[in-house]
């Protein structure tokens, strides 16, 4: 059985003291949902805002995004290694804003990857089709490529140390949420493909859906046999809501 996973993703948000109060109100919840693990992934400046307000709580610390270069002349680059030490716990590769925003490839992505493990991070891969692909049918192709490309990187047996998350482009922040059956194809898809490689692995990673997940349909999400929690933008930012969807997640667990 896979605990279910949720991780908030603060994006560029939020002041210090905004960090403060959302990291108190998710180590409580984090606290108190013993069937479901929750974290929270604020900008890097208010990782020591998070670790405070969250102290000795099982909350997840996380980073939204990582050099896939080492220690080093890498101006404006924060290192895998350096997250570490500041006592995060995973970070967030091949968000569709860094893909899309910031050009980066599945290549580099995958350095990132690499960089992550290394350093004893758990990455979170993220994968998902955008729109125009869905509507001409290459989501399986885009998700299985961006899949394929960490593989053939670090190899599929790195993915027992990963958490995966499939979050489709056009449901990030537009209030279109993927349909549970929608989520679960694409889900069910990705873990038969890890199947390929080692079906005991497969049935162990974590598979987080993330797209404008609410409260209000996190339940159907999470019911779905191969979805593994969430990744929680919007709604990650306001604590009450982040908390039903944790609750949501435990329920399940
Ligand atoms: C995200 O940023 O990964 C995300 C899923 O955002 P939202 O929940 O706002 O759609």
């Amino acid at each position: 059985m896979r605990r279910k996973l949720v991780l908030g993703n603060w994006k560029m948000n939020g002041s210090r003291v905004d960090a403060h109060s959302w990291a108190a109100a998710a180590a409580a919840v984090a606290a108190a949902t013993a069937n479901a693990d929750v974290g929270v992934i604020p900008p890097v400046v208010f990782l020591d805002v998070v670790r405070a307000a969250s102290d000795s709580s099982p909350l997840w610390l996380g980073a939204q995004n990582v050099a896939a270069y080492d220690n080093g002349a890498y101006t404006g680059e924060v290192s895998a290694r350096m997250l570490a030490e500041s006592g995060v716990r995973c970070v967030l590769v091949g968000h569709s804003e860094r893909r899309q925003v910031f050009g980066e490839s599945d290549v580099v992505v995958a350095e990132k990857y690499v960089r992550a493990l290394a350093a004893g991070l758990t990455p979170v891969l993220c994968l998902g089709e955008t729109l125009e692909e869905r509507e001409r049918g290459a989501t399986d192709a885009v998700v299985l490529r961006q899949l394929q490309a960490v593989i053939d990187a670090a190899g599929a047996a790195s993915l027992s140390d990963a958490v995966l998350a499939y979050e489709p482009v056009w449901a990030i922040g537009t209030g279109r949420t993927a349909s549970p059956a929608q989520a679960q194809e694409v889900h069910a898809l990705i873990r038969s493909a890890i199947a390929k490689h080692d079906a005991m692995l497969s049935s162990l990673v974590r598979i987080l859906y993330g797209g404008s997940v609410k409260g209000s349909n996190a339940a159907e999400l999470f019911a779905q046999s191969d979805v593994d929690g969430g990744l929680i933008g919007g709604a990650s930012l306001v604590p009450a809501d982040f908390d039903a969807i944790c609750r949501a997640a435990n329920q399940d667990g």
